[in-house]
């Protein structure tokens, strides 16, 4: 008999978890007051990546999710996605040599690379650098394009899209029932949280606290223009792409800058900043800039398990979750149906955060 499963979020994640269960065969009901697309995720830089900054357990699921979306992108044709290679070069020399060589000997495919080198790789670069790292097999996936696809094939496979905010939980001798929507109850024997910053206040109605931060970060998107950038730069101070429809956007952190006292001061300064490091952009205009508040656990780290204490109640909050997305939906989706941990996800439980 196939589960009645809410997964509630439609961003990156809740798309990727909910395709997952459906493709098992669960009966799926996606529950979400944004859009398809949710609210983090079209506010995103959205590169794919298993880059420096990390401790080795955690590049292991970010290696795993990046083939992940390769082996996702056979069985929903045309998504968005892009293997489009990152060229870094945001560290000084002597630490950017270390992540070079650490990640080389974890099996990262680094590519050490001059100046004359990166003009190849992207050569609309004002001043190439004299030394960086780059990483063919980086990529990025049109966050909100994504996520609509999945949601949207999640529907060709008999899933329910329901618009509508969940005000809590339902919950009967400490399982859960259903999910309370604008004060109406849609029973389910699972309920999986993928609501990013929404998801804290939804799992304190079944009284489990979840350690959430929501830093904000600014990322400036140009007017399509023509082809100036190949992929991804990462730069100090300015991480910049090219999207499909022709945008340079960029943050002084991929994560997005601190929007400060004044966003759209911040965002005409690290546009300019933008422009002065691209060859042929005199025609480049600034069309918008975001502010994202990105769903961050307080160790960094994803929160993707079930809930001790709760039946029935699984949690999926991150960030970096256009990484993570199609593996976290494969984990997920096995673990709710198979009872499957898979071990990639060990250190991601939500108990360590009682700890
Ligand atoms: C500026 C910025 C840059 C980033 N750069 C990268 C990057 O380069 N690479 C990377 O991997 N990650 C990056 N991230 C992180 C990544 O975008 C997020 O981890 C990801 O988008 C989270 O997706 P989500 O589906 O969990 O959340 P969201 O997209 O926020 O979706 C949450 C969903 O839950 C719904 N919801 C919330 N509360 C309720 C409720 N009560 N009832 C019903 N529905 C509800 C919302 O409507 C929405 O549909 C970045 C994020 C930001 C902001």
């Amino acid at each position: 008999m196939a589960k009645d499963i809410i997964v509630i979020g439609a961003g990156i994640i809740g798309a990727s978890i909910a395709w997952h269960l459906a493709k098992a065969g669960a009966r799926v009901t996606v529950v979400s007051d944004s859009g398809a697309g949710g609210v983090a995720t079209p506010n995103s830089f959205a590169w794919i990546n298993a880059s420096w900054g990390n401790p080795e357990i955690y590049f292991r699921l970010r290696i795993r999710a990046m083939a992940e979306w390769k082996r996702l992108a056979k069985d929903v044709p045309g998504l968005p996605l892009s293997w489009c290679g990152g060229l870094c070069f945001d560290l000084p020399p002597d630490r950017l040599e270390a992540y070079a060589a650490e990640h080389s000997s974890w099996g990262y495919g680094i590519e050490r690379v001059d100046a004359r080198r990166a003009g190849e790789i992207e050569p609309n670069l004002v001043a190439p650098p004299d030394f960086a790292v780059y990483v063919a097999e980086e990529g990025v996936a049109e966050p909100v394009p994504t996520a609509k696809a999945l949601l949207a094939d999640t529907e060709r496979l008999g899933a329910r899209v329901i618009v509508g905010a969940v005000d809590r939980l339902a919950l009967s001798n400490g399982k859960v029932t259903g999910a309370v929507v604008s004060g109406e109850t849609i029973s389910a024997e699972e309920i999986v949280v993928a609501a990013g910053a929404g998801s804290p206040a939804i799992a304190a109605s079944a009284g489990i606290e979840l350690p959430l931060e929501t830093p904000p970060g600014l990322i400036v998107h140009s007017r399509p223009h023509r082809k100036l950038l190949n992929g991804l730069v990462h730069a100090e101070r300015l991480h910049m792409r090219q999207t499909a429809e022709g945008r340079i956007i960029a943050g002084s952190d991929f994560a997005g800058g601190d929007p400060g006292e004044n966003a759209e001061a911040t965002a005409r300064e690290l546009f300019a900043v933008t422009k002065a490091a691209l060859r042929g952009a005199d025609g480049l205009e600034l069309d918008f800039h975001t502010v994202g508040y990105r769903p961050t656990p307080a160790d960094g780290f994803p929160i993707v398990s079930r809930a001790d204490g709760v039946g029935g109640l699984y949690i999926a909050v991150m960030h970096s979750g256009i990484t993570l997305a199609a593996a976290v939906g494969l984990f997920a989706a096995r673990e709710i149906l198979e009872g499957e941990r898979d071990v990639l996800l060990a250190p991601y439980g939500l108990e360590r955060c009682a700890r």
